[in-house]
């Protein structure tokens, strides 16, 4: 079983540029020999492994890349520029696909590790080119050829960086669905209704985390069946769970029963869990009368009773949005402290380019800001929309 986000893309590299047949003009003399210029090359299209990113969804909203054409070859022996080459990051560990011949074209597995995915067209020749001592003025010229065209398909094995753990009821999809940008599309899971519910949520520009709703943990996993702890693997990775108490159950039960309930069954049936940072959060603050004070008191009579207290606690309304954005942008920064640390850990032994060509700078797919000046070339370009989709697979 695993989680797999996917984009499709279309990338198109550069055409060639096109000679061009000329000849000098000059004051005084009136037969010039040839001087027409080669075409530049046509832009190429890289993908570059960026340990910032973790997940794909910037590429819902672009899917069109186009590297930039060679200039035509000029008069005076100029030859024309060649084309930009775009950069496109994604995260370490992104496989792509041809889709259209079903080639694997490679793995971006080790961070920087540069892909070419779209060459870029050889340049035409200027009339320079065929001159010759029997033919002083030809006409002669070639077209520069087309650049690589091809549809991708990117993926990558998703990882949950959040655990989300709470009773039936408590807002755990609600909360999911009103943080994310890349509503997940599940696909069929066959042997239960119980099925995880992952949001990719984006918190600003690249930067984006993935959170899952895993039902294993209290509707499956207590009772024993295989289906709920096959569920719990995929919170084994978490840097934290958020663990969503209803501040005013419509049963009427006490949410701090509730909480306690959570957590004695993280204990029995989850001790792994169980040791994970969790932050407490109490949702639905939006129903309680007293207010904000209400919910603060509720929220630390809760954190008094449980046996291990949380490190952080949260006061939202998933529904109304209230205070969900500081706890996202809270959920980024520790994700990124931990991701940084593993980077430092990562770099120690990795930067084997998969495929490098000169001084390059990495530009970001979508605004086209400057993201490293290290190891890359210039330019970027950006386009329309297209969906990454996160099936879900056995
Ligand atoms: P889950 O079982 O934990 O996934 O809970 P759901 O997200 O399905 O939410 C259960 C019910 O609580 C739904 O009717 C939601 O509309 C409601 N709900 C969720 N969050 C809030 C909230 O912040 N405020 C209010 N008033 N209702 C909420
Ligand atoms: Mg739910």
């Amino acid at each position: 079983m695993k989680f797999v986000d996917e984009a499709t893309i279309r990338v198109e590299a550069g055409d060639g540029g096109n000679g061009v047949v000329s000849f000098r003009r000059e004051k005084y003399i009136p037969k010039g020999g040839p001087d027409g210029g080669d075409g530049g090359d046509g832009g190429n299209v890289f993908l570059v492994a960026d340990t910032n990113l973790n997940t794909l969804v910037d590429y819902k909203f672009t899917k069109f890349y186009q590297a930039g054409r060679g200039q035509n070859g000029m008069s005076a022996d100029c030859t024309g520029a060649k084309g930009e080459d775009i950069y496109l990051k994604v995260p370490v560990g992104t496989r792509v696909t041809d889709k259209e011949t079903g080639e694997v074209l490679g793995d971006l597995r080790t961070p920087n590790a540069i892909l070419r995915v779209a060459k870029g067209g050889f340049h035409g020749f200027g009339n320079t080119h065929f001159k010759s001592s029997t033919n002083r003025a030809p006409r002669q010229k070639t077209n520069g050829t087309p650049g690589e065209r091809r549809i991708l398909e990117l993926e990558l094995l998703l990882v949950a960086d959040v655990g989300l753990l709470g009773l039936p009821n408590a807002g755990k999809s609600t909360f999911i669905r009103s943080v994310s940008a890349a509503r997940p599309k599940v696909a069929d899971y066959p042997f239960t209704t119980l099925v995880p519910n992952l949001g990719v949520v984006k918190t600003g520009d690249g930067e984006s985390f993935v959170i899952a709703d895993v039902p294993g943990l209290i509707e499956g996993a207590a009772q024993g069946a295989g289906l709920g702890h096959r569920f719990l693997r995929h919170l084994e990775r978490c840097r934290v769970l958020l663990h969503l108490v209803d501040a005013l159950p419509v049963d009427g039960s006490d949410p701090v029963a509730n909480a306690q309930v959570i957590e004695k069954e993280l204990k029995e049936y989850a001790h792994d869990l169980y040791e994970k940072p969790r932050w407490l959060v109490l949702n639905k603050v939006d129903l309680l009368e007293g207010g904000e004070e209400e919910a603060q008191a509720l929220v630390e009579r809760v954190a008094a009773a449980l046996e291990t207290k949380p490190e952080r606690t949260f006061l939202i309304s998933a529904l109304q949005k209230q205070h969900t954005k500081e706890l996202t942008y809270a959920l980024q920064q520790l994700v990124d402290e931990v991701k940084a640390a593993e980077k430092d850990e990562a770099t120690n032994q990795a930067d084997n380019f998969v495929w490098t060509e000169g001084e390059q700078n990495v530009r970001d797919p979508v605004n086209g800001a400057k993201v490293g000046a290290e190891d890359e070339l210039d330019d970027f370009f950006d386009d329309d929309d297209l969906g990454v989709e996160i099936v879900y697979q056995k």
